[in-house]
């Protein structure tokens, strides 16, 4: 990106010297940025469309599951130790020249806490040089620090995002299991802007917190962030059954959180809770609104085209190179130490089963909304033990379904 700015610089010079004409400029402007970032916006703030059976939106790599947070509801089970049998760093360039080969718009380095590894710098600047967009999502721990967003800054990261699940100290910290985690995560947002960094807040929603939305989304409303990215909790790793929201409780978050996405200045966004999209489309054919135009990031980081979700569009490596259709997902469809990414994610039987909203099954796969919605993949194997079951967190009846027909 630095060589590509330089480039412009230069033809802007040249040009002003009258030795480069304006057509010029306009085509080598569009050649080094469509390098730079192979999947930049369209015109209108959105993604380009993707074809998601051969392109991801996003990549997802955990560099590490070692941890120094205790996290109650942790995807990861994540741990003090780094494993030794991690992706090396050769291997993480590989994974990041493929993730740039395929023209995945957006790249998520994340743990356990990736701020164990010590090449994470290298890491972020390899792939910002090869024109991938690389986002973070570190652990608000001592080695999370201003100078290490600064160094991670000037080495090309585009986002930051920030895990808050309560609303203040006491509520957040017993999550974390660490005292002094709300006040780092707060000071970190404070850095980040500080830095220039764009910051994302990530919230798990459980049945520990929701009653706290209102408060949650105060916070929100007072940090300048560019998304809110509200994940309803899978019971995976030291998540439980328990932890869990059912769809009246989810139904009801999704009255708020519509009502808070017409009026907050950055975006809402949810992971694992498909439905929110039903929900949305229902309240505009109530209503007669239309969808707000979408914001322009400083990060060129748009939304996700219609329908993602896990597999479709959505791809995870574990720390140990096996690929997930999400991390809340823990069924493999490979190893990218045996096979590209590209192939795995293009063929691989999980895979193609999760795109195709044909094989959903119960009222998903009766449902309209299943291209746009399709109900999350991750909870119903969490809960059922088939991947392509109904979402059992959704209290939509599809018209004409009958609980029970074949
Ligand atoms: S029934 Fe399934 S596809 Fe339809 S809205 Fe609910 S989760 Fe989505």
């Amino acid at each position: 990106m630095i060589v590509g700015q330089a480039v412009i610089k230069t033809i802007f010079a040249q040009a002003r010297a009258g030795i480069c004409n304006s057509l010029v400029i306009v085509i080598v402007v569009m050649r080094v940025t469509c390098r730079m970032y192979p999947a930049a916006l369209t015109s209108n703030g959105m993604s380009p469309a993707l074809d998601l059976a051969r392109t991801p939106f996003i990549v997802i790599w955990e560099l590490t599951q070692a941890c120094d947070l205790a996290c109650v509801h942790c995807r990861a089970s994540a741990r003090p130790q780094r494993s030794p049998l991690e992706l090396s760093t050769a291997e993480g360039e590989d994974l990041i020249r493929q993730v740039r080969n395929m023209g995945a718009p957006v790249f998520v380095l994340t743990g356990g806490d990736p701020l164990q590894r010590p090449d994470l710098f290298h890491l972020v600047e390899y792939g910002t040089r090869l024109g991938v967009r690389v986002s973070l999502t570190p652990s608000t721990t001592p080695l999370l620090t201003r100078d290490a967003l600064a160094g991670l800054k000037a080495r090309g990261l585009a986002r930051l995002a920030i895990s808050i699940d309560g609303a203040d100290a006491a509520s957040h910290d017993r999550f974390r299991g660490v005292p002094g985690a709300f006040d780092r995560a707060l000071a970190t947002v404070g850095w980040a802007h500080e830095v220039g960094l764009p910051v994302q807040i990530n919230t798990t929603m459980s049945r520990h917190n929701a009653h706290d939305f209102d408060a949650l989304a105060a916070l929100m409303e007072s940090l300048d962030i560019v998304l809110w990215s509200v994940f309803f909790l899978i019971p995976v790793g030291r998540a439980t059954l328990r932890d869990g929201l059912g769809g009246e409780a989810i139904e009801l978050l999704f009255e708020k959180l519509y009502a808070l996405s017409l009026r907050a200045r950055f975006d809402v966004k949810t992971t694992e809770a498909m439905h929110y999209r039903r929900y949305v489309a229902q309240q505009r054919k109530l209503t007669g609104a239309s969808r707000p135009a979408d914001r322009r990031h400083p990060d060129g980081i748009g939304r996700a085209p219609r329908g993602l979700n896990d597999g479709k569009g959505f791809v995870f490596i574990s720390h140990l190179g096996e690929v997930y259709p999400s991390g809340f997902m823990p069924r493999s469809a490979g190893n990218i130490r045996r096979e590209p990414l590209a192939g795995i994610y293009a063929n691989s039987p999980l895979f193609v089963a999760l795109r195709d909203s044909s094989r959903l099954g119960g009222k998903c796969g009766a449902c309209e909304f299943r291209e746009i919605c399709g109900g999350s993949r991750a909870r119903a194997l969490a809960y059922t033990g088939d991947p392509l079951a109904a979402d059992p967190a959704c209290i939509y009846e599809p018209a004409g379904w009958v609980e029970g027909a074949a």
